[in-house]
């Protein structure tokens, strides 16, 4: 699955460029150690959100989202619990397919839970049949100031 690098601001959550060294967005200075692997979303074509009739605050709200399958939890951010989606595509629908729904799913359940992203995601063929895919992981959401 394509993945990208982006450096997670601890401060106020932007995903920055892999080699930015200050917050593009806040300017708090940036390590290695911001770096996260995330699955590219939202405004990424080669990931269309298909079947979601979104409103321009949520197109928003969809591209700040956090979506990685590390195991780190970003700075700033605590786990919210387990979540699970199935892909429901006909059986003999291409993968693709079922990506896009899959990921379709993801969005809609991450937005109307109000969760900041999902990290640790793992993603399955469902049974023998490889067109229909489950995927689970954690939601983020903010953690408290301290
Ligand atoms: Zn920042």
């Amino acid at each position: 699955m394509k993945q990208v690098t982006q450096r997670i601001c601890p401060q106020c959550g932007y995903a920055n460029g892999a080699t930015a060294n200050f917050c593009l967005q806040c300017g708090a200075a940036l390590t290695a150690a911001n770096d996260f692997q995330v699955v590219p979303h939202g405004t990424d074509l080669s990931f269309p959100v298909t079947g979601l009739d979104l409103t321009t605050a949520e197109r928003a709200q969809l591209r700040h989202l956090i979506i990685t399958m590390s195991p780190t939890i970003p700075t700033g951010y605590q786990s919210a619990g387990p979540i699970f989606v199935e892909s429901a595509v006909a059986p003999q629908a291409s993968q693709l397919a079922a990506w896009e729904n899959l990921i379709t799913h993801l969005y809609a359940l991450l937005l109307t839970r109000h969760y900041l992203g999902a990290v640790h995601l793992q993603i399955q063929p469902q049974s023998a049949d490889s067109s229909q895919l489950c995927l689970y992981g954690e939601a983020l959401t903010a953690a408290p100031h301290s």
